[in-house]
C-alpha cells in the first residue's frame, strides 16, 4: 500500500506553554510496528483494543492514530458480526474467553 510515512517532529516548540515539554511521545503501535496488521481475524490484537465489557477503547486512551483507529473500529465491528468478538459482555461474565 502506498502512503506517505509521516515522521513526527520531536520538537519542544510543539508543546509551547506545556510544562511537560520533554515527556515521552506516545506513538501509535501500528505505525511503529508495520508487521502488526489490523485484521478482523486477528483477534489477539483486537482484544487488546476493547474493554473487558467489550467496548472499543477510544484513541485518546489507547494512543492509536486516527488512520489506524478507523481500521481498528471496522475490524472489531466485522469480528463482532461474524461472532469472533462480543458486542457486549454482561456483568458477571467479564471473562471474554
Ligand atoms: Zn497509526
Amino acid at each position: 500500500m502506498a502512503f506517505k510515512n509521516k515522521k513526527r517532529a520531536m520538537s519542544p516548540l510543539n508543546n509551547a506553554g506545556n510544562k511537560s515539554a520533554f515527556q515521552i511521545k506516545r506513538m501509535c503501535r501500528f505505525c511503529v510496528d508495520e508487521t502488526n496488521i489490523i485484521d478482523y481475524k486477528n483477534i489477539k490484537t483486537l482484544k487488546s483494543l476493547i474493554t473487558e465489557r467489550g467496548k472499543i477503547i477510544p484513541r485518546r486512551i489507547s494512543g492509536t492514530c486516527s488512520k489506524h483507529q478507523r481500521k481498528v473500529t471496522t475490524a472489531i465491528k466485522r469480528a463482532r458480526t461474524i461472532g469472533l468478538m462480543p458486542f457486549t459482555v454482561p456483568s458477571g461474565l467479564t471473562e471474554l474467553d
